[in-house]
């Protein structure tokens, strides 16, 4: 549809951030999987970080995965969420590994590979201090010598996850850890895991100071990748492109308005009590683009002159005040987004997508 928001993908950029990924962790023998829940698996983006030779496929989404396979894409691919009891079936057809830690789900796991005459990796998620999946340290050899009992899957090695509930970085430290845990589980449990999972983007920090331990040999990447950042660690990736992305709307009123509504304030329409600072009569623009298209907190201007002010779940309205540039309705505004804004925006089903190459 005319003037529907536009989410514009630069399939070259994506490329090249996956190869310079690839060659850095290459360099360290670390593997890389390329995460693609960031973009709901948009097929033409998985084909651009393929193209950037990732080791293999990642997704927290059976869903992904399922319609990957249905569109042919053969490379190894890994469950990066707990897989559901009621779906383990699905996940022993489609995905070729998962990452796990409820010994049940690896039991019905095991069960349905042995059905299906298959064998289904299983990394062992450890929890060294973030508080989302994983076993406890002190669990690992136990459940290391449960699954090695069982047919049909395979422990292949163990993988942590970091900067996602606590917010706990990656260090040399809780990475070691890891190594120490896979030795214990090698010497005791006469198993050989050859994968030591070390994380996320939040991880490449760590390559990229020549720190990671060694041994940790595979990272799970997807923001890196994709827009060029590294939110746990608050930066930006110097040698990555950062505007892969961009989402564009449509202005569709262009007012000098009060920064201050006038009248008796209630709650606005998602049930806040808003607050506004009185900074006179501004010049504001809204949008054709709301809370229903994306997660507004995750997009900013590409001018650094305006400001988001707001947004309702059809319209966001942004202060031009600032800027050189005239905007007239009509015009369409640009926006760089976060990881919350690619998710979402991507997902979107008023969002429309459109690739390019080249710069
Ligand atoms: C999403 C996810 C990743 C990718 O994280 P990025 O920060 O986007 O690189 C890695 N591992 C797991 C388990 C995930 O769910």
């Amino acid at each position: 549809m005319n003037g529907c928001p536009i989410l514009e993908i630069n399939l070259d950029k994506i490329t090249e951030n996956t190869k310079a990924v690839v060659d850095l962790c290459g360099n360290h023998n670390i593997d890389v999987l390329g995460v693609t829940k960031g973009f709901s698996a948009d097929p033409r983006i998985v084909e651009a970080i393929i193209a950037g030779n990732i080791n293999g496929l990642a997704d927290a989404r059976m869903e992904n995965i399922v319609e990957l396979r249905n569109k042919n894409f053969c490379q190894h691919t890994t469950l990066l969420r707990i897989p559901r009891l009621s779906n383990v079936d699905n996940v022993v057809k489609y995905a070729d590994a998962s990452v796990n830690s409820e010994l049940t789900v690896i039991r019905a796991l095991s069960k349905a590979a042995i059905q299906m005459g298959k064998v289904h990796d299983i990394i062992l998620m450890v929890d060294l201090g973030d508080l989302r999946e994983g076993i406890m340290q002190e669990n690992v050899l136990e459940t290391v010598l449960q699954v090695n009992k069982l047919s049909g899957v395979s422990i292949v090695g163990l993988g942590t996850n970091m900067g996602c509930f606590g917010g706990v970085l990656p260090s040399v430290e809780n990475l070691k850890m890891l190594i120490e845990l896979k030795g214990i589980a090698e010497s005791y449990a006469g198993v050989r895991l050859r994968v030591l999972s070390g994380g996320g983007t939040s991880t490449l920090l760590l390559v990229e100071n020549r720190s990671v331990p060694a041994g940790i040999n595979q990272l799970r990447i997807g923001e890196g990748i994709l827009l060029g950042t590294d939110t746990t660690n608050n930066r930006k990736i110097s040698w990555l492109h950062h505007d892969a992305f961009r989402l564009r709307a449509e202005v569709i009123e262009v007012k000098e308005k009060p920064s201050v509504p006038i009248g008796e304030i209630g709650k606005d329409a998602f049930g806040n009590t808003p607050h506004f600072a009185d900074k006179g009569i501004r010049k504001r623009a809204i949008l054709a683009l709301g809370k229903q298209d994306v997660y507004i907190e995750g997009i900013y201007p590409k001018d650094r002159n305006c400001t988001i002010l707001g947004a309702s779940s059809d319209h966001t309205i942004v202060d031009i005040t600032e800027r050189d540039a005239i905007i007239k309705v009509g015009d369409k505004m640009e926006f760089g987004l976060t990881y919350s804004g690619l998710l979402s925006s991507s997902a979107s089903r008023y969002i429309i997508k459109k690739y390019r190459r080249g710069e």
